[in-house]
This record gives C-alpha cells, structure tokens and sequence, in this order.
C-alpha cells in the first residue's frame, strides 16, 4: 500500500500543477465563457444576462461572453445545466428569485440550490408589473379587479412554467384575490408576452426588464406593480402598488444572481466577481437596467458571501409565504 502511496504522488502533485495553470491562466484567450440563462431569448433574465455579458467582457480581458438560453421546467433545466458543468469558470449561469423560491415552489428539483454552486454575487433588484392582453376593456386596477370578478373560470395567465416568477407572482395573486386562473406555461416570458400582445393570453405578472417597453409603446396594458413603493420610470409612475390598490402585503421584487458550478478554483471565482463588480458600477450597464426600472446592486450582496447569505435569507423568508399560501407545486 506504501508504495503504491508512493507512486500515484508525482501524479497528484502534476494534477494540483495543471490545476493550478489553468486557474492562473483563466480566462485563456482561445476559449469562451457561457452564461446559461433558464429561460427562452428575449425575455427579462435574457436581457439582465446579454447586458450583463457585455459589461464584463472588457473586465474579464476582452473573452467572448455568450448567453445559452438552456430554457423550461421553469429554470430548473438550465440550473441544473450549470450545477452538472465543468467547475472550470467558463459556465455560468444567471438566475433570479427562482434559486430561492423554487426548492419550495416545486418539490422535486435535481439540484440543491446551497450546495451546488459558488455564489459570485448579486446583480440586480427588478420589480414586477401586472399586464393584459390590449383587448381588456379594464383600463385601471380597479377596473381589472371588477373584470376578474366577473370572469372567473374563464382567465388565463401565462408564465414562464413552474418555479419561475411569474409563475410565484401569479399564484400569489390569484391567492390574494381568492380567484383561479388558468396557467398557460411558456419557456419564458418573452415568448409569452408575444402571446399576450396578441391576445392569446389574457394577464401575465412580469419584470419591468420586459414590460417597461411593451407598456410604453401601448401594446399592452398595466395595472399595478408589485413592490411597497411606486415606481419612477416615466412609463411606470402612475402605476398604483399592489398594496394601495387593497391587495393587502403583496410584494414581490425580483433579484438576479450570477453563480458557477460547485468546486470552480477560488482565484476563478475572485476574477468573476471581480469582474462582476466592475460591471454593475460600468453607466451604460446601469443606464440600460434602470431605463428598464431595474436597480443595479451597489450593496454588499456584491460580494459572494454576501448574496449567498441573501439567498438563505430569501428561502427563509419565501417558504412559508409559499406554504401558507399552498401554491407549491410537484
Ligand atoms: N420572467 C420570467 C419568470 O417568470 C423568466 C424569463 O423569461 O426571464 O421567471
């Protein structure tokens, strides 16, 4: 056994070399890293990721930077992508709330959330709007209220599947108004807002990051936003919160995290967070996200540790809200 001791140790001290290079190496110019979004292109986590990219580019030495839409079962899939890919700092994943709804959301997920993966930090805080279909003859929150009352059983909310957000805002809704709705479950919820311009659909709850340029150019209609405050982004201001429109407690705000598979080299992780931080204080990186009514990260969930306590503390605070409201799901 000694020997054999012995023999395999030149081997680990050239594995921990090889190891080491690579990680002071990263990133190799030859190579690309790819963040995996959960959901389908042209949707809000979509957008964060491919103006997040763009901003770490130059941080991160100029590598290409491209976005893997790796969409359904509401951001497990592509989750679950990331914390099965090689811990080497090439494959990332961008999420949302999702990291912290889902495991109560949705009983069965294939990854644990704490466990598998490195948390690189924060990124951004995005509310969430209520839409409709242009056709609703409500043109007001109270008016949509009224609508709902007299429609029951026959409205249908789209959504970006099971665990996603929309999916938790619209149940949380329904909750709260004491009403069903028939979900229409998409790979995201860019394809479902075409279905909602179009009428296919008749309400969806979704970020700002998608509903701030489809409500200004009137292709759909708002009600309401999900955060205590009102908003101030032209196209939203005179949007009424959820709360003041009589929806007792009703909050949601949206966050999104970057993270790497489990095990990725710690000198790995620093360069993307350092990298990460250089983006979220890049002005068009921050132009762009708040022209969107998003904010940018400037607290201490930039670092890793932080968010990832933040993500604790966001299961913590989301399972029971889940539970008592009884809108999880299998
Ligand atoms: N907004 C979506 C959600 O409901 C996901 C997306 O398409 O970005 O989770």
């Amino acid at each position: 056994m000694k020997k054999l001791f012995h023999s395999l140790a030149p081997l680990a001290v050239l594995a921990a070399c090889a190891f080491g290079a690579q990680a002071a190496d990263y990133p190799a110019k030859d190579k690309v890293i790819t963040i995996v979004v959960p959901f389908a292109a042209g949707g809000p986590t979509d957008r964060v990721a491919r103006d997040l990219a763009e901003a770490m580019r130059k941080p991160m030495g100029g590598i290409s930077i491209v976005v893997d839409n790796a969409a359904g079962a509401g951001g497990s899939i592509g989750a679950n992508k990331v914390a099965k890919a090689a811990a080497d700092g090439y494959t990332l994943l961008v999420h949302h709330i999702g990291m912290a709804t889902m495991p109560t959301l949705v009983r069965n997920i294939p990854f644990k959330v704490e466990s598998d993966f490195e948390y690189l930090g924060a990124i951004n805080d995005v509310p969430m709007t209520i839409i409709g279909k242009p056709a609703l003859p409500a043109n007001s929150y109270k008016e949509l209220a009224a609508w709902i009352e007299q429609n029951k059983g026959k409205i249908n909310l789209g959504n970006a599947g099971v665990g996603s957000a929309s999916h938790l805002c619209g149940l949380l809704f329904q909750n709260a108004l004491k009403t069903d709705m028939t979900p229409v479950p998409y790979k995201g919820t860019g394809p479902a807002m075409t279905d909602l311009i179009g009428g296919q659909i008749d309400l969806m709850c979704d970020q700002t990051t998608n509903t701030t340029s489809q409500i200004e150019a009137k292709k759909v209609k708002a009600y309401a936003v999900t955060t205590s405050k009102r908003l101030t982004t032209p196209a939203l201001k005179d949007l009424p919160t959820l709360q003041e429109a009589g929806l007792k407690n009703f909050q949601v705000t949206i966050w999104h995290g970057l993270y790497a598979p489990k095990g990725t080299p710690a000198d790995v992780q620093k360069k993307l967070n350092d990298a990460l931080k250089v983006a979220l204080k890049d002005p068009d990186f921050i132009k762009k996200q708040e022209g969107l009514g998003a904010v940018v990260v400037t607290d201490k969930r930039m670092e890793p540790a932080e968010h990832k306590k933040f993500v604790a503390a966001e299961i913590t605070k989301w399972s029971p809200i889940i539970k008592a409201a009884g809108v999880y799901a299998d």
